[in-house]
């Protein structure tokens, strides 16, 4: 039986992938049907992380403070709504800073195991774009792929070995069928 834990990407998952930065916590918005679907697998005892590449930072669009403040604004918003995020992992690097935290690499969920006690392999991890996927199978975790981001459609010879283990139309599909009661 696997624990319920959630790692969620952010731009495409959880929030609008508009193309450019979000430099502001009001830049930042939400995707239709996220709040309902992450009150849902709260309440069904899902545990909820957050996990995104912000190279913005990097590039200088925005300080690490603002992320920070983006970041602990969106998680009171959910929370006001009933979803309770108990941290948000952000890699604030470039591709160039050859970092261990940026996916597709694992670093970010390896870290997050550590500082939660969490088992990796007991994890699901939910994204929109390849990298997401990649390092959720680099942690050895099952992967889930929303196409509300940067894929609309699922070809698979877009995606590294092995394939997402579900592909879900958005996040409250994917929350309605973790919910659901199946062992999957
Ligand atoms: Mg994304
Ligand atoms: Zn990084």
């Amino acid at each position: 039986m696997l624990s319920k834990v959630l790692f969620l990407d952010r731009d495409g998952v959880v929030s609008i992938e508009g193309g450019t930065y979000v430099t502001t916590p009001v830049d930042l918005q939400l995707l239709p049907g996220v709040t309902e679907a992450l009150a849902m697998l709260c309440k069904a005892g899902w545990r909820l992380f957050i996990f995104t590449n912000q190279a913005g930072v990097a590039k200088g669009y925005l300080s690490i403070d603002m992320l920070n403040t983006i970041h602990s604004e969106l998680v009171s918003r959910l929370e006001a709504s009933g979803a309770k995020v108990e941290a948000v992992y952000a890699c604030p690097h470039d591709s160039s800073d050859g970092c261990s935290c940026r996916k597709p690499l694992p670093g970010m969920l390896e870290r997050a195991a550590n500082e939660h006690s969490l088992n990796l392999a007991d994890c699901l991890v939910v994204g929109d774009s390849p990298r997401d996927i990649a390092a959720g199978h680099a942690a050895g975790c099952r992967t889930v792929l929303v196409l509300t981001g940067h894929t609309h459609v699922y070809i698979p010879s877009c995606f590294p070995h092995p394939q997402p283990y579900m592909v879900c139309s958005d996040l409250l599909s994917c929350a309605t069928a973790l919910c659901s009661g199946e062992e999957w």
